[in-house]
């Protein structure tokens, strides 16, 4: 099926690792050329390089923190100077760990900056230059927390959420400039944080960390089993294209059977 996304430019957060490396692999395996962010300048510039090499696209690197207006301006300001993104895919992000009793102001400001505030400050920069290039598409990667709350991580439960409904509110507002946007919320990915994690929580009992994995799987995901970065990003890739025209303002579940709700 050819996606027709050859020559398209799609800004990525979070692209140096896990869900949002395999994002812009799948992007660039269609031919997009791509602008990757993260903090981490190393990684994030190794995999840019490898990732242009390996497909023959360009893949620019902005070493930005997505959580401040500074670093979403260096964003924008980067895909203005290739003409402008036709895709931007809000993927940075992270959990939490905390009580609502115990967690401060701080933190729940941080969570905001870093999982709604990002997209705002993105969307208000990167939508005038889709309208411009005749349209474009916007998603954001919340969570199946948005829906189904984890007990121990609630900053991440309620940030999400709120991530999901501002995707609900500019679909609305940008389908009038041909932009359509989506949210996707996916449940347990195995990205390289989750195996750290377990690698962690297992060192001092035998170290069995794909035991531990296997037990959350079995646990929450009725298929019994973590999703890989690029089963999820497949989704992705497919919700960018045109064959995806009549998506609009909606949330796919990409969660291997984890929702429990119809
Ligand atoms: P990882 O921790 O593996 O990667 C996160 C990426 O985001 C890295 O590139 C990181 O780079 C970047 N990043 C983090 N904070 C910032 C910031 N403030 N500014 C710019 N870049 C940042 O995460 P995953 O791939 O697991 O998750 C990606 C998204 O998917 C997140 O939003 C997460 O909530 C969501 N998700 C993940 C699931 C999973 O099971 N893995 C399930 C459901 C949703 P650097 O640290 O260098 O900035």
């Amino acid at each position: 099926m050819d996606l027709g996304l050859r020559g398209k430019i799609a800004v990525i957060t979070g692209a140096s690792v896990g869900i949002g490396l395999a994002i812009a692999e799948g992007l660039a395996a269609e031919g997009t050329d791509l602008v990757l962010a993260a903090r981490g300048g190393e990684r994030l510039e190794a995999e840019a390089a490898r990732i242009a090499e390996k497909y023959g696209v360009s893949a620019t690197a902005v070493v930005a923190d997505v959580a401040t207006a500074g670093g979403t301006e260096a964003i924008i300001a980067a895909a203005a100077e290739k003409g402008g993104a036709d895709i931007l895919i809000n993927n940075a992000g992270t959990g939490s760990n905390e009580t609502v009793m115990e967690a401060p102001d701080e933190k729940w400001q941080a969570y905001w900056d870093l999982h709604v505030m990002a997209a705002v400050r993105l969307a208000r920069g990167i939508a005038p230059q889709m309208k411009r290039r005749g349209g474009g598409v916007i998603m954001h990667n919340a969570s199946i927390c948005a829906v189904q709350p984890l007990w121990y991580e609630p900053i991440y439960n309620v940030s999400k959420s709120a991530l999901m409904m501002f995707s609900k509110t500019l679909s609305t507002e940008l389908i009038q400039d041909n932009i359509r946007v989506n949210c996707v919320n996916a449940g347990l990915i195995l990205t390289p944080d989750w195996i750290k994690t377990a690698k962690q929580l297992t060192a001092e009992t035998g170290g069995n960390w794909e035991g531990y994995l296997q037990a959350v799987a079995n646990e929450h995901a009725s298929s019994k089993r973590f999703g890989t970065p690029e089963e999820l990003a497949n989704v992705f890739v497919f919700l960018s294209s045109e064959r995806a025209s009549y998506c609009i303002g909606s949330t796919y579940f990409v969660d291997g059977g984890m929702l429990k709700t119809i």
